[in-house]
Formats: C-alpha cells, structure tokens, sequence
C-alpha cells in the first residue's frame, strides 16, 4: 500500500494542523479531569464548556443542548435507543421512519428496536437517492414517534429535503420527533437546527478535520430521552464517563473552522474538483455510470460505477499508483455485501460491486485530480481487458 493522494474524506479526514495545536495543551501540561474541583479540572472544564460553545453557535442551539459523545455511531445509537427508551420502549410497539439510505449507525439500532417489537418504516429513495416527502407524510401513522433521515449520505452524496421535513412535521399536532445524522452534511451544508426544524442532530469530529473518537449529539429541550451508558453523571446524566477533553477540544475547533467564512472558499474549490471528475470521467472512461443526484450533490462526493470490473480490484490497483479511494463506505469494506445503499437506489446487485466513491476535501489538489484523471482510464482499461468486457 502506497497511497499518497487522499481522496477518501467521507471515510475521515486528516487532522487540521490548527486544530492539533488547539488540542496539544490538554494532552500535556492540561491533562485535568474536567469533574475535579482544583485548578485543573476547572481549566479542563473551561475548555471543554469553550468547545460546547462553539458547537451550539455553529447548529444555532444553546450549550446545554449539545451531548459530547465518544463517536458519531454513539451519538446516533443515542439518539434512537435513548429516545424510544423514554418514551416506554419497544415493547409499546412505537412507529419509526428511517430512510433506506441510513449510515448503519441509525440502521441497526432501528433493526435491534424491531425485533424487539417496534415497527419500523424503512423509507424508499428515488434513482437519485431522494426521499420524497410525500411519502414521508404518507407513512406517518399514529404511533409514529421517532423519524430519521440522513442530511446527506456517506457513499452517494444525496441532499435530503431536511427542513422541509421539519416544516411537515411541525404543522402536525401529535408531536413525533425529528433526528438528522449530519455526519457528511457538517462541512458543506447549513446546520442550523431552527431552520432544519429537527430535534436531534449527530455531527462528527473526524470528518471535520477533528480528532477521531469524538462526536456529538445536539438535543432540544423537552426531548424524552434516556441514556445508554450510565455512570458518574457526566454530559448532565445523559453520557457518562469521564470528558475526552482533548478530542472534545479537537472537535470545537474544527467546528469552528468549519462555521468560520474560509469555509465557503474551500466549498468553492473542491466543487470545482468534483464538478471536474464529473464532467471529465465519462469522457475518458466508456460505460461509466455516476450515481447519485447530480443537483442534489455533497460538494466533495464523486460516485461512479464501471461496469465489468470489481470497486475492490479498483480500489486496490489505485491504491498501488498512489491514489485513496473507496468503495463506498469504509464499515462495508471488510465484507463483500453489496451496499444497502445502491441498491436503494435501484442499481443491480451485479453493478453495485463496480461502484468507487471519491471523495474529496480541502487539502486536494487541481494537480492531483489531472493526475488521477490519468491514471483511472488506464487502470480501469486495463482490469476491463483482464475481465474480458466488451459492451
Ligand atoms: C462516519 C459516519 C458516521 C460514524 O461516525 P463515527 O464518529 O466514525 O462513529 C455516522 N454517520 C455518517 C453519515 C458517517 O459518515
């Protein structure tokens, strides 16, 4: 393995040298426990409350809404156990809707609450990956409780109409609440909870040029919602155990960042990378199919399929002319499933196993997307010929 272009960011991202060095202190001379009364667990929890800060002023929420978890699988494991937990358990046979498009974070849980007792909708996407709404409002019944759908998807990049759901939902009288893992959606997308209209949302601090081992979950006030670890009472009782302060520092930082206008600069330009690779692939490489919404686009997500080869055979060969890439998701890589999400999408089960996903990120280069634009019509020529394919 000789990677040297990085072209994997929806997997993670690298740290941000800034924000490495916001982190450095509480990794040495700072090591406080942010619970203990003397001067370094003060000096600790002032961080730690900075960073809290700083997340509520990017989602526009207050402090005491945001839950530091120990990822974002965490933070959405939270957010749909503890919710239905709260609210009597699965065994009271609650409605949720989740979309079929979901990170297996928000997917399995769902599926563990079924067996359980609790019916679970899984919501159909169009050939882009779009939920509709109006499906949505025809799949509300009346022991719907819990709804949630992924801003924008790890392995396609589809943009889901999330505010618009909110203002659906807020016009209803029976109360059900609205959870929006905005993993991907953190770096691109606006993330103001007043105008997503949502009650939960799970950010990421690794996919945010953070550390990883750090996420969060925002949840308003008056949200029913029981904790899964307990212990000391720490995150006000809902997440017990004691702060990472230095990765927690590390994702405040990189929220900041990613709330801060240079961001806007860096949206621009790796747009301009992706809308490149969009615009060029086809051309070089026959019969390659993009997948996913080309409007409804994450900015730095590229998803193509190449009939006749296999994405691992790809990956693998890329990897050896120095490029990261992926397949789809990073969880999925350890087993030959197809993804749940192609094949939501409607793409055979064949097909789906020819799929990479680039992704891109503020660190790359117009230098290193040509040169990747070399290499790819090469490798993928010469597996084609190895496969035997011919249209
Ligand atoms: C990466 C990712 C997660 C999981 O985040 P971790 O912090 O690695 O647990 C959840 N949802 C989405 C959409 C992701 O891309």
């Amino acid at each position: 393995m000789n990677s040297k272009v990085y072209l994997d960011y929806a997997s993670t991202t690298p740290i941000d040298p800034k924000v490495l060095r916001d982190m450095v202190p509480y990794l040495r001379k700072e090591f406080g426990n942010a619970s203990s009364v003397h001067g370094y667990g003060q000096r600790a929890l002032a961080a730690v409350d900075q960073a809290r800060g700083r997340v509520a002023e990017f989602l526009n929420c207050r402090a005491d809404e945001v839950f530091f978890t120990g990822s974002a699988t965490e933070a959405d494991n939270l957010a749909i156990f503890g919710t239905v937990k709260a609210l009597g358990g699965p065994q009271k046979k609650p409605h949720i809707i989740i979309s079929s498009i979901e990170h297996h974070a928000v997917l399995e849980p769902c599926r563990v609450l079924q067996k359980e007792g609790a019916e679970v909708t899984f919501l159909p996407v169009d050939k882009e990956g779009l939920v509709s709404v109006s499906n949505l409002k025809k799949a509300l019944k009346d022991n719907t409780v819990l709804i949630s759908i992924i801003y924008a998807n790890n392995e396609v990049g589809t943009i889901q109409p999330i505010a618009e759901i909110g203002k659906v939902l807020k016009e209803r009288k029976k109360k059900i609440y609205f959870h929006t893992d905005a993993v991907q959606a953190a770096n691109y997308l606006n993330c103001d909870i007043e105008k997503l209209g949502v009650d939960m949302l799970t950010l990421s601090s690794h996919k945010i040029y953070g550390p990883k081992g750090v996420g969060a979950l925002f949840v308003k006030k008056g949200t029913p919602i029981e904790p899964m670890i307990y212990g000391g009472g720490h995150e006000r009782g809902l997440r017990s155990g004691t702060e990472n302060v230095a990765g927690i520092v590390g994702l405040g930082a990189a929220i900041k960042e990613a709330g801060s206008p240079k961001t806007e600069v860096n949206i621009v330009k790796v747009r301009q990378l992706r809308d490149k690779l969009i615009k060029k692939i086809p051309k070089l490489i026959p019969d390659a199919e993009l997948n996913g919404s080309l409007e409804k686009r994450l900015p730095n997500n590229v998803n193509f399929g190449f009939e006749g080869i296999e994405g691992e055979a790809l990956l693998m060969a890329l990897d050896q002319k120095g490029f990261a890439v992926s397949t789809g998701s990073a969880c999925s890589s350890h087993n030959l499933e197809s993804s749940h999400v192609l094949l939501a999408l409607g793409i055979p089960e064949e097909k789906s196993h020819s799929s990479l996903r680039i992704s891109l990120g503020k660190f790359n280069t117009d230098k290193e997307i040509d040169r990747f634009l070399k290499v790819l019509p090469q490798v993928v020529g010469r597996l084609r010929e190895i496969s035997g394919y011919k249209k």
